[in-house]
């Protein structure tokens, strides 16, 4: 599946975005090659907890080619998944940097970097079908999934729904540290978590005892 999926070119928009900052580049980083193409999930084809966050930073993952590497978001999150022992290291600097992921992968509903961090609901739906796939070779492994943000959280529910797990109607709303057990192909927990973006952890909004507290809930719930 990953390797199908860094060829897709589904989205104009999001292709033309893509290439033209893996072209234009930042001043820090002129001197490196971007990727510039769809980031695939990184962690093991069999986790039993999985992380799904929004899409890939225009100059993080778009920049090195695997989920939250190389900016400050990732900072945040790999720091925390070391912490609760979900990591084999506190960085993410590169591909082949050393960084392994114990029984989790991170993956995203949308593959490829927006313009301002904000995909188009037609874009979330087309890149929806390749979340559907990846959840879909995880389902036998897979216990327990932390959403970071809203955004991740509304994408997913429809995918798990189609997928055969009794979403409730109403739907579940989206919270911090928002938890919910979903009956279906699995029992499987969903645990909602503010996203590890600049906006919220460097307000204070997201802190790092907060993010570890979710990330220790999901490793128990997953049997990790
Ligand atoms: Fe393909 Fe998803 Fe990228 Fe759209 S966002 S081009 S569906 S990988």
């Amino acid at each position: 599946l990953d390797r199908e999926l860094i060829d897709c070119r589904a989205c104009p928009r999001l292709v033309e975005w893509r290439e033209h900052v893996a072209v234009t580049k930042r001043a820090a980083f002129a001197d490196e090659t971007y990727w510039g193409r769809p980031v695939p999930g990184f962690g093991p084809a069999d986790a039993r907890l999985v992380i799904v966050g929004l899409a890939p930073a225009a100059h993080g993952a778009n920049r090195t080619g695997r989920m939250f590497t190389g900016d400050r978001s990732g900072d945040v999150l790999y720091q925390a998944l070391y912490d609760v022992g979900l990591a084999s290291q506190p960085t993410a600097s590169h591909v082949g940097d050393g960084l392994e992921l114990y029984g989790t992968r991170i993956t995203s509903p949308v593959h490829c970097a927006p313009p301002a961090n904000k995909p188009t609901p037609a874009e979330r739906d087309t890149c929806g079908g390749w979340l559907a796939d990846e959840l879909d070779l995880l389902a036998p492994t897979m216990r327990a999934i932390v959403v970071l943000g809203g955004f991740g959280w509304q994408a997913l529910l429809p995918i798990l729904a189609r997928a055969g797990w009794q979403v409730p109607r109403p739907r579940p709303v989206f919270g911090h540290a928002a938890h919910v057990e979903l009956a279906g192909p699995a029992p499987l927990h969903l645990v909602g978590c503010y996203h590890v973006s600049q906006q919220n952890t460097f307000t204070g909004r997201l802190t790092p005892e907060m993010l570890r507290g979710v990330l220790e809930q999901a490793k128990t719930l997953a049997g990790l």
